[in-house]
């Protein structure tokens, strides 16, 4: 591509060299108010490929939001070649409730992509955030984090048998990539299949700003833009150890077998060894103590932050590492 071209979408245009922050309205209320999606479209002067940033598909995963918001308004784009389109909430209806799903029956809208205009409201939504601003683009990023109680280390989920997605998620330079396809209907499976490469980044957890995975998944933009020429001033990064885990790896939620206050001694990230001690699980009058050990080695991607359990509750989400990346680990801590 020579020249720079301008991004359309139903109803605006944005030309070489211009920004635009617009409300783009997704679907109306029991009033018929405008529901209406903040969307932020940067257009470089000079031409590069076309990629979009979206956070917040479930309403309550703010962490993201933080993200695409800092890129869009915090970054200097003077030297942008490409354009960048930044989608902070795609769920609005969800983030003002404060809650995953769209509070109209509950539906998931990440699992309502490509959506149908003649559809449900969900797939209507849907059909008007893809249309109109995923699709036209080369690539993109989506951002979650874990659910309401539980934490997730930052990694990718990206199907790497897809060699445009491969290079994409390699680029983020996370520590971790869970190599697994996305669901039907959600925006990561859609949009590959529409032919625009796209991984998830999960960090964190919902309801909440977390500066330390904020800042991680900012670097971890920069570093995808100078990937793909975007920033060309900008370096790639690269995490000091990286592990691509195979659907077919051993991946376990470890459940609690008692009710109970548990005190959890692992964090989200670490490095646990088979029979090691991850929490333990008391009655009130500390007379019962159940104690969850780890039942082969591996990594803690996911960790329960809260101390209130029923038998059955997930503790702490553990994926199998090969010996190659224990040791990676043990040596970059
Ligand atoms: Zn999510």
């Amino acid at each position: 591509m020579s020249q720079p071209v301008p991004f359309t979408y139903d109803g605006g245009r944005v030309d070489p060299g211009e920004r635009q922050n617009i409300r783009y309205t997704v679907t109306e209320t029991y009033l018929g108010d405008p529901v209406r999606i903040p969307v932020t479209i940067i257009n470089g002067e000079k031409p590069g490929p076309t990629m979009f940033l979206s956070a917040a598909a479930h309403g309550d995963e703010l962490n993201g939001i933080e993200v695409v918001r800092t890129v869009a308004h915090s970054w200097d784009h003077d030297e942008l070649a490409g354009t960048l389109v930044c989608l902070p909430v795609l769920n609005v209806p969800g983030f003002v409730a404060q809650q995953r799903y769209l509070p109209i029956y509950d539906r998931d809208l990440n699992r309502s992509f490509p959506g149908n205009p003649d559809s449900t409201s969900a797939k209507r939504v849907a059909y008007s955030i893809f249309n109109n601003f995923i699709e036209p683009c080369d690539f993109g990023i989506d951002f979650h984090t874990s659910t309401r109680g539980r934490t997730n280390m930052l990694h990718i989920r990206a199907a790497m048998d897809n060699p445009a997605v491969e290079r994409l998620a390699k680029a983020f330079a996370s520590h971790v990539i869970i190599d697994k396809e996305g669901p039907d209907g959600s925006l990561r499976k859609e949009a590959c299949d529409a032919g625009v490469p796209t991984m998830v980044v999960e960090m964190g957890e919902a309801h909440r700003f977390q500066r330390d995975f904020i800042d991680r998944g900012l670097s971890g933009v920069n570093s995808v833009l100078a990937e793909f020429g975007l920033r060309e001033t900008e370096s790639v990064n690269w995490p000091g150890w990286q592990a691509v885990i195979a659907e077919r790896e051993e991946r376990t939620w470890i459940r609690a077998d008692a009710g109970g206050l548990m005190d959890i001694r692992v964090g989200y990230g670490d490095l646990v060894y088979e029979g090691k001690t991850i929490a333990e699980i008391t009655n009130p009058f500390q007379t019962e103590v159940t104690e969850v050990t780890a039942p082969f080695t591996g990594l803690l991607v996911g960790v329960a932050e809260n101390p209130l359990v029923y038998p059955g509750n997930p503790l702490c989400h553990l994926v199998r590492v090969d010996e190659r990346t224990q040791l990676a680990i043990e040596q970059n801590g």
